[in-house]
C-alpha cells in the first residue's frame, strides 16, 4: 500500500494553516486531525472565542523551568492569532502536596512571577493535585491546621473564590471542576457529592443554547490513564488517582445534556481524545512535558489551543513552543 498522505494528515495540515499556528503535533506522526464535530461547514459558523489550555506547568527552581513556562507564555501571545484567554489544567507548581512552607513558598513565587512578567492576557485556574499544599502531612511536616493548608493557599493566590465554578466567556459557559478528593496521605480522582449537586444544578440552569465546556485536572475519561505505566500485573486496571473513579456518574450528567461538548484535562502529560456518546473528552498534554525533562513518551511539551464557535462547535490544536530541555539542573 502507497504511504503517501493520508486524509486524516491532509485535514491536520489545513486546519493548521487555518488557525496559523507553527509546531503543531506532540506524537510526530501529524497534528490532531480535524476533529469531528468541529469541521467548518462554511460559512455557517464564527468563532467566538479563542483559548490556550495550559496544562501541567509544575515550575520549580530546578531544570530551567520558569523559563520554560516563560517561553510558553510568550510563544502563545506572539502566535499570529493569538488566544485572548488562558485556562489553566492544575499543577502548576511542582509540588505544594508533599513539600514544606517555604519550599511552596518559592514555587508559587515562580508561577505567579511568570504570569505578571508575561502574561498580558485574563487568566482561568484550575487545581491539580500538586497545587493543594500539606496533604501528605509526614513529608511536608505540616500539621493540618496551618493557614494555607490544603487547597486554601492556592485558591487565594490564584483569586478562586470556590474550589469548583463557572464562568461565560463567548457565550460558552466553562464549568472548572475540583477532581482531587483526599485519600489517607494521598489523593484519587473525584468528584465528589456537594460538587455532583452543583454541577447537576449549574447544568439545568444552563440554557440549552448555551454550549458547554468543562475543565478539570483529572480526567473523567483518559485513554493514557488506561496506558499509563503503574508497575501493576494487572494492565488493565486503572488507578483511581489517574482518572475520576465516579467518571460513570459524571458521564452520565454531562452526557444528558446536548449543550455539553468538550471536557479538558490533564493529570497524565499525555494527548488523547475519546468521544463518547456526544461528549469529547481531551486530556492536553503538559506544558513540562516530562517535568522538564524533555518530552514525555511520546508527548512534547505544550500546550491546548481551543477556538469555540457560535453554533457549538469546537476545534482544538496540540502546540509545540519549541522548549529544549536542560541537560540538568
Ligand atoms: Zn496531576
Amino acid at each position: 500500500m502507497e504511504r503517501g498522505i493520508t486524509r486524516r494528515e491532509a485535514l491536520a495540515v489545513t486546519a493548521g494553516a487555518t488557525l496559523g499556528l507553527g509546531l503543531m503535533g506532540a506524537t510526530g506522526r501529524g497534528a490532531w486531525a480535524a476533529l469531528r464535530g468541529s469541521a467548518p461547514r462554511a460559512g455557517a459558523r464564527s468563532r467566538s472565542l479563542r483559548f490556550a489550555h495550559l496544562t501541567d506547568i509544575h515550575v520549580q527552581p530546578e531544570r530551567k523551568a520558569f523559563e520554560g513556562l516563560t517561553a510558553c507564555l510568550r510563544h502563545l501571545h506572539a502566535l499570529a492569532d493569538a488566544p485572548e484567554l488562558v485556562v489553566t489544567g492544575g499543577d502548576l507548581v511542582m509540588d505544594a502536596f508533599e513539600s514544606t512552607f517555604d519550599r511552596t513558598r518559592t514555587q508559587w513565587d515562580l508561577f505567579t512571577r511568570a504570569l505578571k512578567d508575561s502574561c498580558g492576557l485574563p487568566v482561568e485556574h484550575c487545581l491539580g493535585n500538586h497545587d493543594i499544599w500539606g496533604w501528605n502531612k509526614a513529608k511536608s511536616g505540616t500539621k493540618g491546621d496551618e493557614k494555607g493548608w490544603g487547597k486554601a493557599w492556592a485558591m487565594e493566590l490564584l483569586g478562586m473564590p470556590r474550589r469548583f465554578r463557572h464562568f461565560d466567556r463567548g457565550g460558552w459557559r466553562f464549568i472548572v471542576l475540583d477532581s482531587v478528593h483526599p485519600d489517607g496521605s494521598g489523593y484519587i480522582g473525584l468528584i465528589d457529592g456537594e460538587q455532583m449537586e452543583w454541577l447537576k444544578a449549574t447544568l439545568d440552569a444552563t440554557p440549552a443554547s448555551t454550549p458547554v465546556v468543562v475543565v478539570s485536572h483529572v480526567p473523567i475519561f483518559s485513554v493514557s490513564a488506561m496506558m499509563f505505566d503503574q508497575k501493576k500485573a494487572d494492565e488493565r486496571a486503572i488507578s483511581p488517582s489517574l482518572m475520576v473513579s465516579n467518571a460513570r456518574s459524571v458521564h452520565r450528567l454531562l452526557a444528558s445534556k446536548p449543550n455539553v461538548k468538550v471536557c479538558l484535562s490533564g493529570h497524565i502529560h499525555q494527548l488523547d481524545r475519546v468521544e463518547y456518546e456526544g461528549v469529547t473528552y481531551l486530556c492536553d498534554g503538559a506544558v513540562c512535558g516530562s517535568w522538564w525533562k524533555g518530552r514525555n513518551e511520546q508527548c512534547d511539551e505544550g500546550y491546548g489551543v481551543i477556538d469555540l464557535f457560535d453554533d457549538g462547535t469546537f476545534a482544538h490544536q496540540y502546540v509545540r513552543y519549541g522548549w529544549v530541555a536542560a541537560a540538568n539542573g
